[in-house]
């Protein structure tokens, strides 16, 4: 089993009307490496700044995320800053200070040269092919992406797109890139540039899954209180992903892919109940389980 996952570690600034945090650990590679070591042991690379929390590294290897591709660099943490409001569906990006992360070229350790999964989770899409050109060919590759890179660099991001087999996205995002109005017609138009798979996130309206010949819609767990949005995305691709790892399966097992959707939204109605990342260091294996049998009851009819 072996999932590398190129992300972000960044400090968030989130605005809620609940309530605000001034640069708290978040980051996409943060949340979903967090979210996938619920299924296996993923495998993390990133850069950090001098003023990332040593306790978060530890904490990361006491969920045996496997740090060794993490870069340590003179600056400042990569900080992002983000506000919502009454809609946990609408978010706006007050400020995006990329510091270390802005020439951040990933350098892929010795070790991590053989993975079965790829991901990379809201990086420069430039990067798809330095990472992409330092490891053998893995059995699946996944991306996700946020405005912020659609805005900067749709160009490399459609470049990005004919590498990879799976996407994920937003509704806004697949709209805004694609610029349909109709999310189906939307997730067509990606589908026809190279993913096998896309998968567009619906915040607390769950997610669509669209295939060649596979469609499928996973809804959100019903939360009456969501605390803090940020994170849900790439804890659901984390969820996704390492689930798959977890049972070896790499995109053509069909009822493999709706249990991995599913568990992806399992993880992400989690990272929502608290701000950052706090749900997740106090989340056992049991509620997960249990969240998925209180989904199968949910749907069924
Ligand atoms: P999500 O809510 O899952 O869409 O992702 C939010 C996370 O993405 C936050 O923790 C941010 O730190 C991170 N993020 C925001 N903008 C960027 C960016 N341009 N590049 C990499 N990570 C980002």
């Amino acid at each position: 089993m072996s999932l590398l996952i190129v992300g972000s570690l960044a400090f968030d600034t989130i605005e809620t009307p609940w309530g605000r945090r001034e640069k708290i650990v978040g980051g996409s590679g943060t949340y979903c490496s967090l979210a996938a070591s619920f299924f296996t042991q993923p495998r993390i690379v990133a850069v950090v700044g001098e003023d990332f929390p040593a306790e978060i590294m530890k904490l990361f290897e006491s969920r045996r995320i496997d740090t060794r591709g993490v870069e340590l660099r003179s600056g400042k943490t990569f900080h992002w800053e983000g506000r919502y409001g009454f809609d946990p569906n609408q978010r706006t990006t007050v400020k995006t200070e990329l510091n270390v992360f802005g020439d951040f070229r990933p350098r892929i350790p010795a070790e991590f040269k053989d993975n079965d999964i790829i991901f990379l989770a809201n990086v420069d899409p430039d990067l798809v092919e330095v990472v992409l050109g330092q490891v053998s060919r893995p059995k699946l590759t996944a991306l996700d992406t946020i405005n912020f890179w659609i805005q900067t660099k749709p160009e490399a991001l459609s470049k990005a797109l004919e590498r990879v087999d799976v996407f994920f996205a937003n509704d806004e995002e697949v709209k805004m890139l694609t610029r349909e109005v109709n999310l189906i017609r939307a997730a067509k138009k990606i589908l026809e540039r190279g993913p096998k798979i896309v998968i567009t996130k619906k915040g607390e309206h769950g997610a669509l899954v669209f295939g060649r010949d596979l469609f499928f819609g996973v809804i959100a767990h019903p939360c009456e209180d969501v605390v803090d949005p940020t994170g849900a995305g790439d804890s659901f691709a984390g969820g996704f992903l390492g689930y798959l790892d977890k049972v070896q399966s790499f995109g053509a097992n069909k009822k493999e892919i709706r249990k991995a959707a599913v568990f992806g939204s399992v993880i992400a109605s989690f990272a929502i109940e608290d701000f950052g990342i706090d749900r997740f260091r106090r989340l056992a294996a049991a509620e997960i389980e249990e969240r998925f049998q209180s989904f199968k009851k949910l749907v069924s009819f």
